[in-house]
């Protein structure tokens, strides 16, 4: 008998059909003699729809508000998917963040777990009872309500798998693994058994959002074994897994893109020490995240910085950095929402030369300006115009031997050639 937290995402839970599909699925994994806890998203859609509320009221939400608003989602799922197990003859009880006390920071939107009681779900368990958690959402020390920030129900399912040192944890979603790449945007991108902890990591963190960052960041801390894999099929998924001496023999492992990041280069900036520490001292005393950053040669004791943060902090940047550049004397700041970051990433990559270089080729031979580039031991990344995104990726997975095979066309036998010449006469 073991414990197995399941998660599924919003499409899994995006009507009451698919809901009664969920607690179909939780139901026979309890039946087959586990101890099944259910982490649910809110119903496909339904975080947007929240958060198209708020910009409707104000295009400057205060943060713990909005965290009241975008929270609720996951509750009306937890209900619903409670109520599809005992209308099946299954026992359930649901809790939300705060009833399981999901105790996070205050970083509202994008706040970080501290600390899990593990008690409630572990007295439900032994009653009998399918434990449904909301995920998304915690509570923060003084009691306000907290949202862990867009595909956060990946991480309260991990985390809870750690804190309940749970056999598995199975993340159920749309596609039935981690593929080489998106395979909504790639055809031929493949499935993959197996992939290590350090290459999720890196694909979640370049923008594959099949899992959250975070979640990968607890499962690899806390050695959970990580399913992947999809609600509509009984495909065995995607394992994420430490690495073994045979996961090396590939060079690269997968390509991502991410066009929710944005640009800003202050322009000017006096080539002297403490300029760079004001500008992102200003960024971070905000809780800007910055990601790539370039600075460029200095001429005449003035150089360029350009830096990328994610599209959502953009106006919130772009108001900090134009005071910051005032103050260290900068002549301007320059922004540009219309980039896109291709990334390749593998752990084989440590030991091979050149895997950098055939992608600025293959990047090259298709047209593609490279504006930024950034490396890292097991991924290389690119931000270029967002309009070449899906060209950029699909040129990368064929260059890196990624593709598919072709679907096999099965070759007419003599028989049937002569059958089908007949039917044509
Ligand atoms: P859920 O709502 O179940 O959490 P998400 O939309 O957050 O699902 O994540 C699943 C999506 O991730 C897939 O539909 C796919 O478009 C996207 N995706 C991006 N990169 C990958 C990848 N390498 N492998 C699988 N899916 C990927
Ligand atoms: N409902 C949240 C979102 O849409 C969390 C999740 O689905 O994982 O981002
Ligand atoms: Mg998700």
């Amino acid at each position: 008998m073991a414990l197995i937290v399941q998660k599924y995402g919003g499409t899994s839970v995006g009507d009451t059909e698919r809901m009664k599909n969920v607690a179909r699925r939780c139901i026979a994994a309890q039946k087959a003699g586990h101890d099944v806890v259910v982490v649910v998203s809110a119903m496909s859609g339904e975080t947007n729809r929240l958060l198209k509320l708020v910009a409707q009221i104000t295009d400057r939400p205060d943060e713990r508000e909005q965290d009241v608003v975008v929270a609720t989602g996951e509750q009306v799922s937890i209900g619903l998917v409670s109520m599809a197990i005992h209308a099946q003859g299954g026992k359930a009880v649901s809790f939300l963040g705060h009833q399981v006390r999901i105790v996070t920071d205050s970083t509202f939107s994008k706040a970080r777990i501290k600390s899990i009681d593990a008690e409630p779900i572990r007295a439900a368990l032994k009653q009998g009872k399918i434990v449904v958690v909301a995920g998304f959402q915690g509570v923060d020390e003084t009691g306000s309500v907290t949202t862990l920030g867009r595909g956060g129900s990946d991480t309260t399912g991990v985390a809870l798998a750690a804190a309940l040192k749970a056999d598995a944890c199975e993340i159920y979603t749309d596609v039935d693994g981690v593929y080489t790449t998106d395979p909504n945007v790639c055809p031929a991108a493949k499935k993959l058994d197996r992939i290590t902890y350090e290459e999720m990591l890196e694909l979640a963190s370049l923008g594959a959002k099949v899992l959250q960052i975070r979640s990968v960041e607890f499962a690899m801390k806390y050695k959970v074994p990580l399913w992947v894999k999809s609600s509509f099929t009984e495909d065995p998924g995607t394992l994420v897994c430490e690495e073994d001496a045979s996961m090396e023999d590939v060079l690269v492992r997968g390509v991502a893109y991410d066009r929710n990041e944005a640009k800003i280069t202050v322009v000017g900036v006096p080539d002297q020490p403490g300029a760079a520490a004001k500008l992102f001292g200003a960024l971070d005393a905000k809780h800007i995240v910055v990601d790539l950053i370039v600075q460029n040669l200095s001429r005449d004791g003035r150089t360029d910085v350009t830096f990328t943060v994610a599209k959502s902090d953009f106006a919130k940047a772009h108001e900090v950095v134009k005071q910051a550049a005032q103050d260290v004397g900068a002549t301007g700041v320059e922004v540009d929402d219309t980039i896109a970051k291709v990334s390749i990433v593998g752990v084989g990559m440590r030991n091979h030369s050149g895997v950098a270089a055939r992608m600025f080729q293959t990047l090259s031979q298709e047209g593609i300006n490279i504006q930024l580039i950034s490396t890292s031991e097991i991924k290389t990344s690119c931000v270029i115009h967002t309009k070449y995104t899906e060209l950029a990726v699909r040129a990368l997975h064929t260059a890196f031997g990624l593709d598919a095979p072709p679907p096999v066309t099965a070759t007419p036998t003599v028989s049937e050639v002569d059958a089908l010449q007949g039917q044509k006469a």
